[in-house]
């Protein structure tokens, strides 16, 4: 998947690194032909170190059994976020918490959602207006229960978080609303 660079020349490295001073006194033709191999090898870094990060964000799926998972897991964590269970209202850690942090997911530890975005609703569950990034959280249509709803996952490991609404504050207008048994609070 990870293509590497081919070696350039260095007509092309004068095209990927921006270099003004290509054409200037400081940088003749010569000195370039003589840095060649060291500007071939920071560009390569670089786009390993790029493609490392888009690993990073992007993430492979994380992929348990059920008995690993169990293992894992509380048996309310177990129930909410591999069974789509929900957890009754105002009973959850995190329905009133005013902390400063990210609230990441308790099956895999990706943050999830910020403390910033996090406001009170009422429902009874910690609701957010906005996911931590947009890669963090996967949506799908949830018509379980007689109702249509958006649910929400953990983009990693496909845990069950919540229900997204669209009757949230600005600036999104979206209300995620999130069990708290399926997050863990980093503080800052
Ligand atoms: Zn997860």
């Amino acid at each position: 998947m990870c293509r590497s660079l081919p070696t350039l020349t260095v007509k092309e490295i004068a095209r990927h690194v921006n270099l003004s001073l290509l054409g200037s006194k400081y940088y003749s033709g010569m000195q370039l032909k003589r840095q060649r191999g060291t500007l071939n090898l920071i560009l390569q870094k670089n786009h390993q170190k790029r493609h490392l990060a888009e690993g990073a964000v992007m993430g492979e799926k994380i992929r348990k059994d059920s008995a690993e998972w169990k293992q894992q897991l509380t048996q309310n964590q177990y129930f909410v976020t591999r069974q789509k269970g929900t957890e009754p209202p105002f009973t959850g850690e995190y329905d009133d918490t005013e902390t400063q942090g990210t609230y990441k997911c308790v099956c895999c530890g990706q943050p999830l959602f910020r403390s910033d975005t996090k406001f009170h609703s009422g429902s009874g569950w910690p609701s957010f207006y906005a996911p931590a990034s947009e890669e963090a959280v996967e949506s799908e249509a949830d018509t379980s229960h007689g109702m249509r709803r958006t649910e929400v996952k953990c983009s990693r490991c496909d845990a069950h978080l919540g229900h997204v609404f669209d009757d949230g504050p600005q600036p999104t207008g979206m209300r995620y609303c999130i069990n708290s048994v399926a997050l863990e609070l980093e503080e800052d």
